[in-house]
């Protein structure tokens, strides 16, 4: 069929047929696997994943590709297609009682980042996740304390799972390409939290303040929250910027922090 790309959907189909082969032989689908796919557009990875024999959900939100899904795979049991706003959908209803799911899309690129905490924060049924991202998102995802690209979505993510990246996509894979360098992440949840917090909000506030003012000591960026005698006694320098602390330090400092006692302002998206 022909359909013309649509910009606010994100759309940008994959044609390379060695980078799909490759993005399948790494995520490895085992027949019999529960897998969801958000976003298949015009089926690129869906036709690959069904050969595979597994069970497949997928989540599109655009009307016209879902016909077009539906008609081009009426004769897969095996495949459930939902006509919805992932979003806004409830992931954790598709896995049945002992059973992970594993998650892959090649994402639209405007709603990368919310859709991923909206899958880590409401559910614990998910195996492992790969995702095509803008590569600058991946390398954020991905990046070690100390590194320039190591910020809020970096300690965020490596809270929730353990980062990968796979390998880098170029423009001209998609159609239409898009403008910048993609990459694929597998994300990995964690089976127990690798650090202790005190909650989840008051976690990412913390965070979200540390690196609010990057070139700033924590001593300052956080004065109001954790004193610098508590620092000390905590073992972390109050001299040091957000940018060379790991998830340890701001998982200790969040233990040790009042933020939650004085108010917390509403929390921006991530
Ligand atoms: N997987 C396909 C398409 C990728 S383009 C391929 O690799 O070729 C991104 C897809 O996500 C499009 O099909 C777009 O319509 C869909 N999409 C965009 N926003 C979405 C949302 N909020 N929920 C579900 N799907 C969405």
């Amino acid at each position: 069929m022909t359909h013309q790309a649509r910009k606010r959907f994100g759309q940008n189909f994959l044609q390379d047929q060695s980078i799909i082969y490759n993005i399948l032989a790494q995520a490895h689908p085992v027949k019999g696997e529960h897998w969801l796919e958000i976003g298949p557009g015009l089926g690129a990875l869906t036709k690959p994943l069904l050969k595979t024999q597994v069970r497949l959900d997928v989540v599109e939100l655009d009307r016209d590709l879902v016909k077009h899904l539906q008609q081009q795979f009426a004769d897969h049991p095996n495949l459930t297609i939902h006509s919805a706003d992932a979003l806004e959908f409830d992931f954790s209803a598709l896995a049945h009682a002992n059973e992970k799911l594993r998650v892959i899309g090649n994402l639209p690129y405007n709603i990368s980042t919310p859709l991923m905490f909206h899958l880590l924060e409401n559910t614990n049924c998910i195996q492992d996740m790969h995702f095509m991202l803008q590569k600058e998102v991946v390398d954020r995802i991905c990046a070690a304390p100390g590194s320039k690209t190591y910020g809020r979505l970096s300690v965020m993510m490596q809270y929730y799972c353990a980062t990968e990246i796979l390998f880098d996509v170029p423009p001209e894979s998609f159609d239409p390409a898009p403008k910048v360098m993609s990459a694929i992440v597998k994300l990995t949840p964690h089976l127990q939290a690798p650090v202790t917090i005190k909650n989840l909000v008051s976690f990412k506030q913390l965070v979200t303040q540390a690196f609010s003012q990057r070139r700033k000591t924590i001593r300052n960026s956080l004065k109001n929250w954790v004193d610098e005698q508590q620092m000390l006694a905590l073992g972390i320098d109050p001299s040091l910027r957000a940018e060379s602390l790991n998830l340890e330090q701001f998982a200790s400092l969040n233990m040790h922090a009042n933020n939650d006692e004085v108010g917390l302002p509403p929390l921006k998206p991530i």
